[in-house]
This record gives C-alpha cells, sequence and structure tokens, in this order.
C-alpha cells in the first residue's frame, strides 16, 4: 500500500489467483509464479503464501531487495530475482538471503568477483529478440570461461524472454526466439552447463507448448488476465478469472442541469437533466487524468460513464436513473455488481494501457482480501 490516505480499496480475491494458478499449472506442468511489482499489485506476501500452500516452491520477482522481502516472508523456498544485482549491497544480499538472481551482462560478473562469498545459484538470462537484457548466442564461450573463474557461483537456471508471445499475428517471432534459445542451451550444454531452462510467460503457457521447458513464468494470466482476449486464440484463457475489484466511496449525489458543465475546463456539458455522484478517487489514487470523460464505474450494478475531467482525489459519474445511490455508497472503478460490471481489459481500454498497468497502478491502494 503506498497511497495511505483515501477511500479506495482494492479487493483482492485469492481464492481466485489459486484458481488461476491450478488452471495454468495443468497446462504447463511447473509454472512458477511472477510476484515482482508486489504481485502485479496484488500483495507480494499474500499471494505468495496462498500458492506455496498449494505446492509453489520457487516464485520470480523484480528486484535483490523484493526478493529478500519475499524470503522474509517465509513463504518461499527458491527466489529469483529477475533484474538481478545492480550493486554491491544487492550482491551482498542475494548471497545473505539466498536469492538467485539473474545474470545478464558481465558487468554483473565483475560484481560477484569483488565480493567472493557464500556459494550461489544464477540464473543466466539471453537475449533471444526482445533486445532489453541479456546474454547473446555470441557471448557463450567468453560467459562459460567467466563462470569457471568464479567458483561457487552456479548457473542453476538459463532464461529468456518472449516479445510477441500474446500476438497470435506475431507467433513466427516467438518460434523464432524459441530455436535461438534451443541453440543457447546447446551452445551452454557443450560447455557442460545444464541448467534448468525457461522462455515462456502468461501467453507461452496457454499458446506456446513447446516453449514450455523445464519451467514456465505466469505473470498475468495468475491474475486473472486473459492475454488472448479479443483475438482468435481467445478460447485459449478461458476460465481464467481476474482477483482484483476496486471499490471507493460517493462523497455527494446532486442535480446537473441540462446546459450546465462539471469539473475542470467545463470539457462535460449536460445535455439533459442528470443526477450526478461524486466518486472519492482521482489521479492522486492512480486513477489516470486519461481516463477522463471516457471511463465508466459501476455503481448499484449500473454503469456510470464519468463525466469531465478526473480531478485529484474527486470523479464525476452520471447516476441518472440509477436506483439508491446516496453519499456515502459504493462506487466499483474496477469489477463490481451485475450489467455494469467494469473488466479490466475495458478499463484498460479507456485507459490506452494494458491490464498490467491497471493492476500496479491501482494496486497501489490499500487492501482488502476476501
Ligand atoms: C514479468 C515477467 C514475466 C511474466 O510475464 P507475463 O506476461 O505477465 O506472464 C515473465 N518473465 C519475465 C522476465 C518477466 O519480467
Amino acid at each position: 500500500m503506498a497511497i495511505p490516505w483515501n477511500k479506495v480499496t482494492a479487493v483482492i480475491d485469492l481464492a481466485d489467483i489459486v484458481h488461476n494458478y491450478k488452471l495454468l499449472n495443468a497446462r504447463s506442468g511447473n509454472a512458477v509464479p511472477v510476484v515482482k511489482a508486489d504481485a502485479y499489485g496484488h500483495g507480494l506476501a499474500q499471494v505468495a503464501q496462498v500458492l506455496a500452500q498449494e505446492g509453489a516452491e520457487t516464485f520470480a520477482v523484480g528486484t535483490v531487495e523484493e526478493a529478500q522481502a519475499l524470503r522474509a516472508s517465509g513463504h518461499a523456498r527458491n527466489v529469483l530475482a529477475l533484474l538481478g544485482p545492480v550493486d554491491q549491497a544487492d550482491v551482498r544480499l542475494a548471497r545473505e538471503a539466498r536469492i538467485v538472481p539473474f545474470l545478464h551482462c558481465f558487468e554483473q560478473l565483475d560484481l560477484l568477483a569483488a565480493q567472493p562469498g557464500a556459494p550461489l545459484e544464477v540464473a543466466l538470462k539471453f537475449d533471444t529478440g526482445m533486445r532489453r537484457l541479456g546474454f547473446t548466442l555470441e557471448d557463450v564461450p567468453a560467459l562459460a570461461q567467466r563462470l569457471e573463474a568464479l567458483p561457487g557461483v552456479k548457473a542453476a537456471y538459463v532464461c529468456s524472454h518472449l516479445a510477441t508471445a500474446d500476438e497470435p499475428a506475431a507467433h513466427d517471432y516467438a518460434r523464432e526466439q524459441g530455436r535461438e534459445f534451443a541453440a543457447v542451451r546447446e551452445a551452454l550444454a557443450a560447455r557442460g552447463i545444464r541448467p534448468r531452462a525457461s522462455i515462456a510467460n502468461s501467453a507461452g503457457i496457454l499458446a506456446h507448448p513447446e516453449l514450455h521447458l523445464d519451467f514456465q513464468r505466469a505473470g498475468v494470466a495468475l491474475y486473472g488476465t486473459n492475454p488472448f482476449q479479443g483475438t482468435p486464440l481467445a478460447h485459449l484463457g478461458e476460465g481464467l478469472r481476474t482477483a482484483m475489484q476496486v471499490r471507493t466511496k460517493i462523497l455527494s449525489v446532486h442535480a446537473l442541469k441540462a446546459g450546465q458543465t462539471i469539473s475542470y475546463g467545463r470539457t462535460y456539458t449536460a445535455e439533459r437533466d442528470m443526477t450526478v455522484a461524486i466518486a472519492a478517487a482521482g489521479y492522486a489514487d492512480a486513477y489516470s487524468r486519461g481516463l477522463s470523460g471516457r471511463a465508466g464505474m459501476c455503481v448499484n450494478g449500473r454503469r456510470a460513464p464519468v463525466l469531465g475531467r478526473v480531478c485529484m482525489q474527486m470523479t464525476a459519474v452520471d447516476v441518472s436513473g440509477i436506483e439508491g445511490v446516496a453519499p456515502g455508497g459504493d462506487a466499483w472503478l474496477l469489477g463490481g455488481e451485475g450489467k455494469g460490471r467494469v473488466s479490466a481489459e475495458e478499463l484498460a481500454g479507456w485507459w490506452g494501457s494494458i491490464t498490467y498497468e491497471v493492476f500496479c497502478m491501482l494496486g497501489l491502494n490499500r487492501r482488502e482480501y476476501a
């Protein structure tokens, strides 16, 4: 929770996350939960706890410090830090807390060499087409040599990341990355390095069985997003359940007469006499100002369109014709009941973004667990 003073609550159904985990695991066999960014806004320790109860032993987070927080929660046997060590403090922490850092460049090997200590398992990250982080196939000989000179450092995992796994039209690129990764693994094996391999993310789990390898990294689908929603492959993600809903309180309900305008800049003019509710959520609560005039909330099971500009801590919605709306009642920014329910995909569309960002941002609010 990073936004302490507001009326917004993210309601997380951990049973949905367990359901999604089982569904993904049944598809691919060895799905490692990705719980970086506070479990995509769902709560690092809480998510790890319920998944550990389901048998998950290995988890992936971002920074080494995040890995240490997960280690301290006591719920994870193996913790992978996807971003790897950035400085000596990270190296120290990784060694002390038995965290498995990803290594993506030679400078990180220098960091390890400068601070020998307890034996350390590492994951080698390879770039097979994302062009973001990672060693390349050409680096293998030099990398193998460097690793030999680092006693105690064991390459236990080798990973790569897919750039287009959730785009059916670009599946050829994912397959190409798969072939490049196979070449990397062969080159490593030729030098006696045989780590456990992983390239599949959520979309890879659902659409690329040939890329499941030793383990998979399940992120957004764990939280209920079907990466193929709206594509011809949508059936692959059927049955996933969105675990997050977000509600706030209604501050005021009042009339807006035909011809009157509402909120900053007067961007909305009432075409008829209306009833508006002022919901206690705005961009300071991670309800983006970009949602002005385009989003909707769910109020008493019905859809209440956002009117005019989203303010810092308030947003006006049209509740004309909705029964029983009063100050102190609930307005759902995400989720809710009935026909007015706001799906994460819909909200992401209005936001001009993806559900990943919706979850990470709204998850900064206080959370409640169902
Ligand atoms: C975030 C992340 C994942 C999970 O991806 P999803 O698309 O959310 O399943 C997997 N691997 C790496 C390296 C990541 O950073």
